[in-house]
């Protein structure tokens, strides 16, 4: 049987992206066109994440830019605030020991947002860190943390702020300058809807400032933000872009400027709405509590239905690849990611006709069926 994956991430591509990728290559060391077309995408990436700093775009997988934020800042001996509610958060303290950090591991309620409240108690105490990381979306719970009220307040304390907004950017706003994140990355593969391959990271003028000052050098050549900072004005590049993959990336903004971002966001939301009230209404336990991202919708499986075995009959009898989460979470909860082009009704109508029936043929008994439920709350 053929198979569909719905992830959250890598998504669904639309054909004139993978067209894109295909056109004729250029030089992007030599070629004024590359760098004219480089600095328009960063400024469109920027309209998408709401900056006008500059938005780099770096040749990697979304891991790359996690990582060169901490490894362009971190020098060694710095203390940095790592906010864990999740997988993804808690990672970043991995990252800022590599790279001779000491990392002071807040941890938070997983089963909802970070409390900005708790936070603010603990930074009256102890706020001498030079930066501190987050993750807006973490992608394996689905909690959607509040960006705005957290980075304004580590600002208030003289912090620097580094967002992993890879599963957010695109189906949620991040609105960067207005809550005043320093460093912001996301990837192509989430609601950007381009293949996997590019990380974006947009670097304030504080953050700059940040990396100039150090005094031991920035202990990576591929992973160093600082040596992007005049690569556009220049025309110099530290490494030669990805052109090709630039080219799809380009059309994936493309695609999402065409929509309007405001449409794109208003889409998310209703598709992630009507989920999770689907799934509510079916009788079935959303993972968290509060902080619902709507770009991927976690789900508990009732008493007696076994998570490898849904997963393992929903490939076999109906051809979707559904995934269930990474770490603590594995093999416990079901995870759809409604993100860029797999935030549809047409697609979420497949996933949700594909569960009821597993889920009916596993002996879950139900009152009304999961599509119905969807369509009547898309209204
Ligand atoms: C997808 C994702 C990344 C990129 O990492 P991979 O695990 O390699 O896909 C980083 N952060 C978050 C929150 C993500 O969802």
């Amino acid at each position: 049987m053929e198979t569909k994956a719905y992830f959250p991430g890598p998504t669904r591509v639309r054909e004139n992206v993978r067209q894109a990728r295909s056109l004729e290559t250029m030089n992007p060391d030599m070629d004024p066109q590359f760098y004219e077309m480089y600095s328009k995408l960063g400024k469109d990436i920027g309209r998408i994440i709401g900056t006008e700093n500059q938005v780099f775009i770096l040749s990697g997988e979304g891991i790359l830019g996690l990582e060169a934020a901490c490894a362009s800042l971190t020098e060694p001996g710095d203390r940095v605030l790592v906010l864990d509610n999740g997988i993804f958060g808690e990672g970043f303290a991995d990252f800022v020991t590599i790279y001779g950090g000491t990392p002071e591991v807040l941890k938070f309620d997983r089963l909802r947002e970070i409390d900005t409240s708790v936070l603010q108690e603990f930074l009256d105490k102890d706020h001498d860190f030079k930066y501190a990381t987050l993750v807006h979306c973490d992608t394996p719970s689905g909690v959607l943390n509040p960006v705005d009220e957290i980075c304004p307040l580590l600002k208030k304390y003289g912090i620097l702020s580094v967002v992993d907004a890879v599963a957010s950017s695109g189906g949620e706003p991040v609105d960067v300058d207005k809550n005043r994140i320093d460093i912001c990355l996301g990837a192509s593969q989430k609601s950007f809807s381009a293949p996997v391959g590019l990380t974006f990271a947009s670097v304030s003028e504080a953050a700059f400032r940040s990396m100039e000052a150090r005094k031991a050098p920035i202990a990576s050549y591929y992973m160093n933000l600082l040596s992007f900072k005049d690569s556009i004005a220049n025309q110099w590049f530290p490494y030669s872009m990805p052109s090709s993959d630039i080219l799809g990336l380009r059309q994936a903004v493309d695609n999402i400027l065409e929509e309007g971002i405001g449409e794109l966001q208003k889409r998310h939301r209703n598709i992630a709405g009507a989920v999770r009230n689907a799934f509510r209404d079916y009788g079935l336990k959303l993972h968290l509590n509060s902080g619902y991202s709507n770009t991927v919708t976690v789900v508990e499986m009732p008493e007696g239905i076994d998570t490898v075995e849904l997963l393992l009959r929903l490939k076999n009898e109906r051809g979707l690849l559904l995934s269930g989460s990474i770490g603590y979470l594995k093999n416990k909860v079901v995870r759809m990611g409604h993100m860029g082009e797999n935030a549809n009704t047409e697609e979420l109508i497949f996933v949700l006709e594909a569960m009821d029936s597993v889920l009916e043929g596993m002996g879950y008994i139900r009152t009304s069926n999961l599509k119905d439920l969807f369509l009547k709350y898309l209204g």
